[in-house]
């Protein structure tokens, strides 16, 4: 018989001479660890927790493994500053996932990674040929991990090629609107490749 309480693993040892409680001792003995747990004999609900742990939990590994997934999402979804976004995402660790998280620095790490990956833009195309636009610029995240499309075409012609960056959901306020304004940017393209990117 197991029982799992905060990601710690217990085995039955025996029941309260009363016979109300099930006692369990941690299952980590190879830590040394002294860490016992009384449940209700009847319903399995936990009566309490005896003892200190010499060891972490499973489970603040996973969540140490989870958090850095959300640094990095949070990365990309905001303007936050370094120290802003680490703290904003270990505020609230539990206090055996704060013990196993990676040194600040390391975190940093991650973060200043993680930032030149999003923001880099891709290479100033030599010729026409050689413009391909990425993935992540031909997609619209509209909410954390759900993507639309933003390139609704491209075509190329013979001198120019015309790209059309937009969201299904614009398009549609455009067909429901009376008046369209219409501006041109193109004079703020100083390159051929500018103007062909406009
Ligand atoms: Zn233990």
């Amino acid at each position: 018989m197991k029982y799992v309480h905060n990601g710690f693993l217990y085995i039955f040892d025996k029941k309260s001479s009363d016979g109300s409680k099930k006692m369990w001792q941690c299952k980590r003995k190879d830590q040394q660890c002294k860490a016992r747990l009384h449940s209700n004999a009847f319903t399995g609900e936990l009566v309490r927790v005896v003892g200190n742990y010499t060891h972490d939990s499973d489970a603040a590994r996973i969540e140490v493994i989870r958090t850095v997934n959300i640094l990095k999402r949070r990365v990309t979804d905001t303007t936050e500053g370094t120290a802003q976004v680490i703290n904003n995402c270990i505020g609230n660790l539990t206090q055996a996932a704060q013990g196993q998280l990676p040194m600040l620095e390391s975190l940093k790490k991650v973060v200043r990674r993680r930032r030149n990956q999003v923001q880099a833009p891709p290479p100033m195309p030599a010729t026409l040929q050689d413009l391909r636009i990425p993935q992540e610029y031909q997609l619209y995240e509209y909410q954390p991990g759900l993507f639309e499309p933003f390139l609704l075409a491209a075509l190329e012609g013979q001198m120019d090629n015309i790209l059309l960056f937009s969201r299904n959901t614009n398009l549609d306020l455009l067909e429901r609107s009376k008046k369209w304004y219409i501006d041109g940017v193109t004079h703020f393209a100083t390159t051929k490749s500018d103007r062909d990117v406009i």
